[in-house]
């Protein structure tokens, strides 16, 4: 590492230690990150400058002696733009520093039958009218990630397909122009399953497990594989296509080209009990290959209730081999259908963290 990875390292360890453990002083700082006084110090103006962090009037209470200055994360005045692409519809959000989802907008159409361009449009309009609401807010938008039904090359900026979308090898190289976002703004695109599995991670269900696989069920159905607290990608970025396993080999054709896949039970006129059973079929296979704490049912599994999760939770015990020592506990997500779009924020706003240089510094004075 040269002496500006070392900076920049030091600076996202400060800013995650202040988002993720709230205000301090900067000798608190210096303590608990093994950082010098000194260096916390020009580390904390440094962010001021980006306008990452600000300085707190009230110290935190129950301190003795002189109060020192607590600084906090710039939680409620810095956001990042959630956006996504489904079947059935496209939205944006804002989500702030400290978490929060400020304003969701949603256009509720198909987008299956239509030009990519007119899918593209309704997208600008919920993405403008998200960042109008921002800065009504006083709500400054460091980033933006985009969650798309498919496999995504976020490097190449492109979705290589998007079987229930009918989207092939689409090239977004200029998406962030289409959408009127501001120039040189940070902007990328993942899976629609992973963004989920990382808003599960942070904000929902996956709090207390290690290790989860987060079932995404909107217009199709995907995985997002968390291991050992990180997000499992595989080679491409492709792992994670619970839809595209066959669990009976001579069913209806899938939109992926194959038969019987089990996202061919999702809406299909199967009965609950069927599509449970299918469902964790296909689970039983995950766990004996991966062996996580949990699975947690998205989308529009985690709106079948209680007794589905159940149902599957029952279906997935019966033939597991471990399940007797430890059963893989299944949950309903808490996220309802915005946890790949909330994912979505959360990745932008996981990428200033990791490199607080990448938002620029201000030119006003603090
Ligand atoms: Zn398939």
């Amino acid at each position: 590492m040269d002496l500006s990875d070392v900076r920049r390292h030091h600076l996202s360890v400060v800013l995650e230690h202040l988002v993720r453990s709230g205000p301090r002083s900067r000798s608190a700082i210096a303590q608990e990150t093994g950082l010098t006084k000194a260096t916390v110090s020009a580390l904390i103006t440094d962010l001021l400058d980006r306008g990452l962090v600000q300085e707190l009037d009230t110290p935190t209470a129950g301190r003795v002696g002189r109060p020192a200055t607590d600084v906090g994360a710039a939680g409620h005045s810095v956001g990042a733009l959630g956006l996504e692409i489904d079947v059935d519809e496209v939205a944006a959000c804002v989500v702030d520093l400290a978490g929060a989802v400020r304003t969701v907008h949603r256009h509720t159409a198909g987008n299956r039958d239509v030009t990519a361009r007119t899918v593209i449009n309704r997208l600008r309009d919920v993405t403008q009218r998200a960042m109008a609401d921002a800065a009504r807010m006083g709500i400054d938008c460091i980033g933006a990630t985009l969650a798309l039904p498919g496999l995504v090359d976020p490097q190449a900026r492109t979705l290589f397909v998007a079987p229930n979308l009918h989207w092939f090898d689409a090239d977004l190289r200029s998406l962030a122009t289409q959408l009127r976002l501001p120039e040189h703004f940070p902007f990328t695109m993942d899976n629609e399953a992973n963004l989920g599995a990382l808003a599960e991670l942070r904000h929902g269900a996956g709090q207390q497990f290690d290790s989860f696989v987060f079932v995404s069920a909107a217009g199709g159905l995907g995985a997002g594989i968390v291991l050992d607290g990180r997000l499992l990608r595989g080679a491409h970025g492709f792992a994670g296509e619970l839809g595209h396993v066959v669990v009976e080999p001579s069913g209806k054709p899938c939109a992926c080209g194959a038969r019987g896949c089990l996202e061919t039970f999702l809406h299909s006129d199967a009965n609950p009990d069927e599509l449970a059973r299918h469902l964790a079929d296909a689970l039983r296979t995950v766990v004996h290959l991966i062996d996580p704490d949990a699975v947690v049912l998205g989308g529009s599994l985690a709106a079948l209730g209680d007794e589905f999760a159940h149902a599957v939770a029952d279906h997935l015990h019966a033939d597991t081999l471990g399940a007797r020592w430890h059963p893989c506990a299944v949950r309903r997500s808490t996220l309802s259908t915005d946890a790949a779009l909330v994912g979505a924020a959360t990745a932008a706003l996981d990428r200033i963290i990791a490199d607080p240089t990448i938002v620029p510094t201000r030119a006003f004075a603090h």
